[in-house]
């Protein structure tokens, strides 16, 4: 039996369901009184801000050290074309007053998006957020850009603004609310991020797509809120890169899943996995995920295994949940990068491999329809490395193998 691709795509959330917001933890508190004493610098000579031209310089919040070490100073924002309207070539910051599961129409038309309002004072080139709210947003964006210019950095293949025809009318939506399931039945997501590329319907028909990126409001987490941790955001980013590199052309020739392997999983374990990868290539940080949640096993830097329990949910047709899987992928690839001594190279190998996976051969299974799971997943990146570099890929692959090797092709 085969069935749809694109009936297994699936939110890519970071992590879902927890309490409704309050943007008043400890952390975004400690924030609030750094920005303030960041603002005391600028107030001789502040000035009202307006449109930038080129590169400026942002007070906003981003790392700044290894173990989890962030703070508010200047950095610099280079595609933006308005700073008051905090819109740009990767997109625009907005807020949403609706929670979008009780009118999904709103995705389609993006009406009930609206500007957020920022407020920033300028002082000797640089622009200061006066407020929390700005504070965030200016964040936002830099983090997407961020991660635009990685991809677009290592490879021109992966550069969005080339490929997505409507990339700068991207939504960052700040403190987004949503239901995951039933309005009512279940509480409004938060302390998560996500990013969602919505089919846009018109009278049955898909005319195209629209890109969000979703940052939910601040709950339980009282570390790094999950929208101003870099490595997160980059993470959704790349998931948009995987959907534009990988998905959209497979869903484009109506590609097919076969069930001789446990293609689907593997594909949500693979989406996972990339996204920290490159949440790590930008921050540098192999634990960047734990500075939101220390609690989880997302350290790429820990080496990870096939544990038999997540091979047969990886076999299996529920109870799976592919951050784990992906995991594996990640810690796999954080130790080939060190290995290759050159993490940025593998991120250029990777970017290389979700670019060919559709038409690799280890990933096919007839035509127009794929069979997955991790040693066709290893033979894959491996095929879209440089020569010299495949040993090594293939190698490192081949210590964690021997423990899934039972899972392959159930
Ligand atoms: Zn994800």
């Amino acid at each position: 039996m085969e069935q749809r691709l694109n009936v297994f795509r699936k939110l890519t959330a970071t992590k879902v369901n927890r309490a409704i917001f309050r943007r008043e933890n400890e952390t975004v508190r400690n924030y609030g009184q750094a920005l303030i004493a960041g603002l005391l610098l600028f107030l001789a000579a502040g000035c009202s801000a307006d449109k930038p031209s080129g590169t400026v310089q942002v007070m906003l919040i981003h790392p700044s050290g290894p173990g989890c070490q962030y703070s508010i100073s200047p950095a610099p924002i280079d595609t933006l074309s308005s700073i008051t309207k905090m819109t740009g070539l990767v997109g625009s910051v907005v807020v949403n007053s609706q929670n979008l599961a009780t009118d999904p129409s709103i995705l389609d038309n993006g009406a009930g998006f609206n500007p957020i309002d920022v407020n920033f004072i300028q002082s000797g080139g640089t622009y200061a957020p006066q407020d929390l709210n700005t504070l965030f947003a200016v964040s936002l964006y830099y983090a997407v850009e961020k991660g635009y210019e990685l991809f677009a950095g290592l490879d021109p293949t992966a550069d969005l603004a080339q490929i997505v025809p409507n990339f700068s009318q991207t939504l960052i939506v700040d403190e987004a609310r949503r239901t995951f399931g039933d309005v009512g039945a279940k509480p409004e997501v938060s302390d998560n991020a996500e990013y969602l590329p919505h089919d846009v319907q018109v009278g049955g028909q898909t005319v195209g797509t629209r890109n969000y990126f979703l940052s939910y409001p601040t709950s339980t987490v009282t570390q790094i809120p999950l929208g101003l941790n870099l490595g997160i955001m980059v993470h959704e980013f790349t998931h948009m890169v995987f959907h534009y590199l990988f998905y959209a052309p497979a869903f484009a020739q109506n590609e097919q899943v076969s069930n001789t392997k446990p293609t689907a999983h593997t594909l949500a374990s693979l989406d996972e996995g990339l996204a920290d990868y490159f949440g790590y290539l930008v921050t540098g940080d192999p634990s960047f995920f734990e500075c939101s949640f220390p609690q989880e096993n997302r350290d790429l830097g820990v080496p990870k295994s096939f544990t038999s329990q997540i091979v047969s949910d990886i076999a299996g047709t529920d109870n799976f949940d592919a951050h784990e899987g992906g995991a594996i992928f990640a810690a796999v690839n954080y130790e080939i990068g060190i290995a290759l001594g050159n993490p940025q190279l593998n991120g250029k190998y990777l970017i290389h491999f979700m670019a060919t996976l559709l038409n690799c051969p280890a990933a096919q299974s007839g035509t127009n329809t794929m069979s997955l799971d991790f040693a066709g997943v290893a033979a894959c990146q491996a095929a879209a490395a440089d020569p010299s570099a495949q040993g090594i890929i293939q190698q490192t692959w081949a210590k964690y193998l021997g423990a899934y090797a039972g899972g392959i092709g159930q």
